[in-house]
């Protein structure tokens, strides 16, 4: 009896000591508190153990003094202990001092047990053939219990409190700890009460202490948390199947069950019910994720993102793995349309630029050793078309085009809206069927409503020969096919060739340097002479001539249309302006009377004040204003005319005189006249068939000259090359002549010579 004892007590410290050390090193909040009361449980055991072992009286009162004492310690931790456990931070101050008080009181009262003896004594039993001391309690004693035990039943209290009170999920929790106590205070108290003459209610403790160390630091309900997950799993949008290590289907949420198809919780045909579903898949594979595309239908297609992984035990093993499946169909058609709205228009549905070139270049980019063409189609007056009848109809007739590009794309065409009115395609050029596009495209009639137009729409084609060249290149170069369609109202396409491609790099180039060539006087102006009827010189046109560091001499055919189109034009003329402005200064100085007559190109009109700069020219030239005769074509006039007429009569007010060039080439009425308010009007010679004027040529002409001297404007013929010629509109009364048959354009110098020999 006493080996064994000695034996369980011996092992109890050991475990004792054991959880304390464990505890301490716990990264639990708990665990201090746990540590302080398993540790505080180990006197009282060795108390026990001195007594059960001892054979004399003054050892074993030894051991009931650690023992008694143990417990007061061990109620002050367990206190402390519940505080923490049950997270009571601000427990109530006078409870808490009056638990103090009574501890200390009991502490002091066993102090003066030896003096007094009012507390216990101990009497020699024989047991079992084994001499024992027994406990004999008296008043003190009493005390003590009284504490020890109202503590004990307080902390009891505190626990079933909690376990009554307590949420759901922490029930458990108090639970487990009101258990523990219960064993302990029940063992501990059949051994007190029962009378046996041994002592062993310490085992009953000791048991609680190792019970408490396990519950609050490494017991979790998992009963709870189990249901806790599967709740919270069936919540989840997504299908879950939960597989065991073998690779068993053991769960499935609901909405994995509804997926597969499963019944009576029969969750082993869920794998392959969702292969039959889905097609094959690895199980055994550690982690994966794929998308899956169930039905082919627009409208019922659904997207599925299916995703496995495992759950590790340790490094090398897996308690199981889970797949998880999700109805991916909304973000997927979200992100389809998404895509969609990037690369296709939103008012035609075809690709847009961005995303017809790229396609285009994808395709290039294999080299199948198909030959290929590019189309650039544009809407002729497109902004006419929405300004007259609104913008609404101006997107009816892109529709009706982008229409009617599908239906004649073959499949391996490709086709866009570049932007606005312009549009794109792509296709290998054995599919290119030139003469079914015009037809298709090049004009057509588009009515909404009470509304209807023809629309013409001029296509560029350009054959790629070299697939390096980028996409908007290509397109670039087709453009420049259609810019060559310009007013020809019977022709719809037009292809590219390298002779565009020279003009545009001709264009460039020339562009590039005009600013130089004024600067360096590469441009200079050459002078065509001017004389009456008797032949005498009495003026001369000014027209500018480059001669190129590179280039040579080039005519004004080669530069004047290029720096037209761009606008440049403008600063060639306020150059050649002035330099008229420079010669007839001189020539007054030298007393010529001749006067210079000047280009004024349209362009020149939008870029500055041309009244004011050529007044401000002849002001600081200190010339005559009569001196510089002013050159405007009549196409130019034609365009706005009242705003002309006022330009005009502005220059005459100031005493400049002011010529109608071109008179002939464009298609003004000869009403026109009579409203324009010119000194002069320049016949171009080039309307009418020059090498033989025929009768009707010669007709025309007569009644041009008979209405100019009628209105009282004095006629100029240009381009007069020969005798007879000349004799003939002498004869028809023309006024003055321009041409080769009197001379050509020349220099100044030159110029000046001519006129000083004739
Ligand atoms: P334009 O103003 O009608 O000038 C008359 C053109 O006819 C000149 O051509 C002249 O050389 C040419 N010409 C004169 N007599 C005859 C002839 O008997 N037979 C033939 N076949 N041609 C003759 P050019 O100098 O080549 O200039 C061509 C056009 O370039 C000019 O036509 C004018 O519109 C424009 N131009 C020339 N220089 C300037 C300039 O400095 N400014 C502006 N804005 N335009 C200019
Ligand atoms: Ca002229
Ligand atoms: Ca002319």
């Amino acid at each position: 009896m006493r080996v064994e004892f000695t034996i369980i007590f011996s092992l109890l410290i050991l475990i004792l000591t054991v959880c304390t050390i464990s505890s301490m090193h716990s990264k639990k909040i708990i665990g201090k508190s746990v540590a302080f009361l398993v540790c505080t449980l180990i006197p009282p055991v060795i108390g026990n153990l001195i007594i059960i072992c001892s054979t004399d009286r003054f050892p074993s009162m030894v051991g009931y003094y650690i023992y008694f004492l143990g417990m007061d310690a061990v109620m002050y931790a367990l206190i402390r202990f519940t505080l923490r456990y049950c997270r009571i931070t601000k427990p109530n101050k006078i409870v808490k001092y009056t638990i103090d008080v009574l501890l200390i009181i009991d502490v002091i009262q066993y102090a003066f047990n030896p003096v007094f003896g009012h507390a216990f004594e101990t009497e020699p039993i024989m047991f079992e053939n084994n001499l024992y001391f027994r406990l004999i309690p008296k008043l003190g004693q009493t005390y003590h219990r009284i504490v020890d035990y109202g503590l004990f039943a307080f902390v009891l209290f505190i626990f079933l409190l909690k376990t009554i009170r307590s949420i759901k999920i922490y029930v458990e929790r108090y639970l487990v700890m009101l258990v523990a106590l219960l064993i302990a205070g029940i063992w501990e108290s059949f051994y007190i009460f029962s009378g046996t003459p041994i002592d062993r209610s310490m085992i009953g403790l000791a048991v609680f202490g190792i019970l408490t160390y396990f519950f609050a630091l490494y017991y979790r309900p998992l009963k709870l948390l189990d249901r806790m997950l599967a709740g919270m799993a069936s919540e989840l949008p997504e299908a879950l199947y939960f597989f065991d290590s073998n690779g068993l289907c053991i769960w499935a949420n609901s909405k994995g069950t509804e997926l597969a198809g499963i019944t009576n919780d029969d969750y082993t045909r869920a794998e392959s019910k969702l292969k039959e579903m889905f097609g094959e898949f690895d199980l055994k594979k550690a982690e994966w994720s794929t998308e899956k595309r169930l039905g082919t239908d627009a409208g019922t297609t659904k997207y599925y993102l299916l995703e496995k992984h495992t759950i590790p035990y340790s490094e090398r093993r897996i308690v199981g793995s889970f797949l998880s499946i999700r109805d991916n169909t909304e973000d997927q058609l979200a992100l389809q349309k998404e895509k969609y709205n990037a690369t296709h228009d939103a008012l035609t549905g075809l690709y847009t630029k961005e995303h017809l070139y790229d396609r285009i270049a994808e395709e290039i980019q294999k080299d199948n050793g198909t030959n290929y063409a590019v189309v650039y189609a544009n809407v002729n007056n497109f902004k006419m078309i929405n300004d007259i009848f609104g913008s609404s109809f101006g997107d009816r007739v892109l529709i009706e085009i982008a229409q009617k590009i599908r239906a004649n794309m073959t499949e391996g065409c490709i086709y866009g809206r570049i932007v606005g009115d312009i549009f794109g395609m792509f296709m290998p050029v054995d599919e290119f069927d030139d003469a079914a596009l015009e037809k298709a495209l090049g004009h057509f009639t588009v009515e909404d409503r009470h509304l209807s137009h023809t629309v013409l729409i001029h296509m560029g084609v350009y054959f790629i020969p070299d697939r390096s060249i980028e996409v908007s290149v290509m397109f670039d170069r087709a453009r420049i096919a259609v810019s060559d369609i310009k007013n020809d109202y019977q022709i719809f396409m037009a292809y590219y060739d390298d002779k565009m491609r020279e003009q545009v790099l001709w264009d460039q180039h020339i562009s590039s340097q005009v600013g130089e060539a004024i600067a360096t006087k590469q441009i200079t102006p050459y002078l065509q002479p001017i004389v009456d009827s008797s032949g005498k010189p009495i003026g001369a046109e000014a027209l500018s001539r480059w001669t190129h560091p590179t280039d040579g001499f080039l005519s004004p055919a080669k530069f004047i249309p290029v720096i037209e189109r761009n606008g440049m034009i403008a600063e060639v003329d306020r150059y050649m302006w002035k330099c008229a402005c420079e010669i007839l200064a001189k020539w007054k100085k030298q007393g010529r009377e001749q006067f210079i007559s000047v280009n004024i190109s349209p362009k020149d009109f939008y870029f500055m004040d041309v009244v004011s700069v050529i007044k401000n020219l002849v002001e600081k030239y200190e010339i005559e204003p009569s001196k510089l005769r002013i050159e405007i074509t009549e196409t130019v006039m034609m365009d706005d005319p009242e705003n002309k007429i006022a330009i005009i009569n502005e220059f005459k007010k100031s005493g400049f005189v002011v010529e109608m060039d071109d008179f002939g080439s464009g298609y003004s009425s000869l009403n026109m006249l009579q409203d324009m308010p010119v000194d002069v009007i320049k016949i171009d010679m080039g309307f009418l068939n020059k090498s033989e004027l025929d009768e009707r040529g010669q007709t025309i002409l007569h009644n041009i000259l008979n209405m100019t001297r009628d209105i009282g404007i004095t006629s100029l013929t240009e381009g007069v090359e020969t005798a007879e010629q000349y004799s003939m509109l002498l004869s028809m009364g023309c006024r003055l002549f321009q041409g080769y048959h009197f001379a050509k354009p020349m220099p100044l110098n030159e110029l000046e010579e001519w006129l000083d020999r004739v």
